[in-house]
């Protein structure tokens, strides 16, 4: 069964959208009118869901993947220390995609966007030539000046990760081979993204530098090592691992330094972090070190270059 059409479709996203302090004018005009706090500086960000590049249909039921659609942008405003403030969704499905996986997209992507109290503003609707594209668009504001970057790390800093790294891979990794119960893999098929966790470390300035785990440690680490202009030693062994699996087995090492999609917090900070935010446990992993380049260290104390192998597009893998 097709989809329905273009304008019956932004009718019933528009019945379904809730109003949300920011939003001015939303859906029904040329543009959004949005307005925010005086004294705050505007966030934008901008986050593909490719059908068989971050999805497949038959591994992914369509509120899983309207949830995570939502949840990549959220993400980015949570690694900002900032505040979401409205959401807009470009939306293109083929002819043959049927109405019920839509209508389940949209009950993912507004369940998350009321977990925020987040409205959904506007957005496009067109057909594709194959596949199902949805891009998402969430603007977010912090207070003038205090954005958090990826450029602030200094030496000498402590290294912290919220939550366990490595569950959303092992999804991946799990469904390659067979199935995997979505309540086994949490992150992976249910990632909250930890807006409460980034403004609190924004509203007391204890995060120097701040980014979002989405395409592995590995390769976000060294995102804020190059933009910093630092190098980074981190203990394999501190590392914390997700349990997955109806046994709650731990993740090796290699999903949680590489593994992408987890949607945690890493931040650089040279104050005293408590274990816990926001209800998120905190672990500090490492230090940030003068000398540029990624150091892991083990166990017995063996030093070795910590490689970069998280997910790189149009690196074929
Ligand atoms: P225009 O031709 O001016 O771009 P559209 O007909 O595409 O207008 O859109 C009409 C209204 O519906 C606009 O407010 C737009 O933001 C909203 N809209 C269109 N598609 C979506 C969507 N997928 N999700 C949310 N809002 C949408
Ligand atoms: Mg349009």
């Amino acid at each position: 069964m097709a989809p329905l059409g273009e304008k019956s479709l932004i009718e019933r996203i528009r019945r379904r959208v809730r109003a949300g302090s920011a939003v001015v004018n939303g859906i029904g005009d040329d543009s959004a009118v949005l307005r925010v706090p005086a004294g705050h500086e505007l966030l934008v960000t901008t986050d593909f869901t490719l059908e068989n590049v971050h999805f497949r249909r038959q591994w992914h039921p369509p509120e899983v993947v309207g949830w995570r659609c939502l949840t990549r942008g959220l993400s980015d405003i949570a690694a900002m220390g900032g505040e979401p403030r409205a959401a807009f969704l470009s939306l293109a499905l083929d002819g043959r995609t049927p109405q019920k996986w839509v209508n389940g997209f949209f009950d993912g992507l507004l369940e998350a966007a009321s977990e925020f109290g987040l409205p959904l503003a506007g957005g496009d609707t067109a057909q594709s030539a194959g596949g199902i594209q949805a891009d998402i668009v969430v603007v977010g504001s912090v207070p003038n000046g205090k954005a958090v970057l990826r450029s602030g790390a200094r030496t000498a800093d402590g290294v912290y990760v919220t939550g366990e790294l490595g569950g959303s891979a092992a999804a991946l990794a799990q469904l390659h081979t067979g199935k995997a119960r979505p309540a086994d893999y949490p992150r992976h098929f249910h990632p909250v993204a930890r807006i409460a966790v980034g403004q609190w470390l924004q509203r007391r300035g204890l995060a120097s530098g701040m980014i979002d785990i989405s395409d592995g440690l590995s390769t976000d680490l060294e995102h804020i090592c190059e933009e910093s202009g630092v190098g980074a030693e981190i203990a394999g062994a501190a590392i914390p691992r997700a349990r997955v699996g109806h046994r709650a087995q731990q993740v090796g090492l290699d999903l949680a330094l590489h593994g992408g999609e987890d949607y945690e917090l890493l931040f650089t900070s040279a104050k005293k972090i408590p274990a816990q935010v926001a209800g998120v446990p905190v672990t500090r992993i490492g230090r940030i070190t003068r000398k540029r380049r990624m150091v892991l260290t083990e166990d017995d104390g063996a030093r070795r270059t910590l490689e970069v192998r998280g997910w790189e597009h149009f690196k074929g893998n």
